[in-house]
Formats: C-alpha cells, sequence, structure tokens
C-alpha cells in the first residue's frame, strides 16, 4: 500500500520510535500520546481495519494481541492495568486505516470512553 502512513512505518521510510517487533507485527510510539504509555500495534502486512484482521483467519489478530500484552510488560503497565482500543471505522474515531491497537497505560483511565 504505497499510500498507507503506517506501511511505510513498517518500510522505515517515515521515522517512527519502535518498542516492540516480532515477525508479523510492529509496535511503536504514537506521535501524539493520550497516557505516558500510547503504543501503536500493527500487523505489518496491510489490513485495514480490525474486522479484515478479524476475517483474516491465519492467526494474525492472535498475534497483534499477543504483542500488545508484550509491550504493556515491557512499559511496566502490565499490573497497573492497560487499555487495547481498536477504533474501526469513521464513526468510532479511525483515522489512519491500517489497523492498530492502541495500548494505553500509566495513569488512570476512566470509562466510558468519549
Ligand atoms: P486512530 O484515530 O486511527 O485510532 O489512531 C491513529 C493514531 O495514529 C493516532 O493516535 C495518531 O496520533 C497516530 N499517528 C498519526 N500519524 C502518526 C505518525 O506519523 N507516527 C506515529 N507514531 N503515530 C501517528
Amino acid at each position: 500500500m504505497n499510500d498507507c502512513l503506517f506501511c511505510k512505518i513498517v518500510a522505515k521510510e517515515i521515522p517512527a520510535e519502535i518498542v516492540y517487533e516480532t515477525g508479523r507485527t510492529l509496535a511503536f510510539r504514537d506521535i501524539n500520546p493520550q497516557a505516558p504509555t500510547h503504543v501503536l500495534v500493527i500487523p505489518k502486512g496491510h489490513h485495514a481495519t480490525a474486522a479484515v484482521l478479524a476475517d483474516a483467519d491465519d492467526g494474525l489478530a492472535d498475534e497483534v494481541l499477543k504483542t500488545a500484552h508484550a509491550v504493556a510488560v515491557l512499559e511496566g503497565v502490565a499490573d497497573s492495568g492497560y487499555r487495547v482500543v481498536f477504533n474501526t471505522g469513521l464513526g468510532a474515531g479511525q483515522t489512519v486505516f491500517h489497523v492498530h491497537a492502541h495500548v494505553l497505560g500509566g495513569r488512570d483511565l476512566t470509562w466510558p470512553p468519549g
């Protein structure tokens, strides 16, 4: 996907602060953090939304979730509590259409979200 921002981060065409990586996933800090820990976890291959990822049926969604948890452990927020969010679709606030899990932690997180 030539015009995809996160594909460009995977290709190292755009810099990002990478915190963790597996064969098929990449985790990097959000450019506009909403919490002390705010890391985005993506599959390296282009899938537009969580719905598309869920249909991929190749264990990739599982790997994204495992990477999210690994990031929480690395960031030291696994015990205090953290949130994993997939904004899915325009109506939910998704702005980058390469699926990403937001991993948020390091402060009290209120519910419901806005
Ligand atoms: P969404 O609104 O799609 O759920 O989340 C997109 C996220 O990507 C936002 O939190 C935004 O701050 C982040 N973001 C947008 N552009 C960049 C970028 O160039 N680099 C990084 N690291 N994060 C970005």
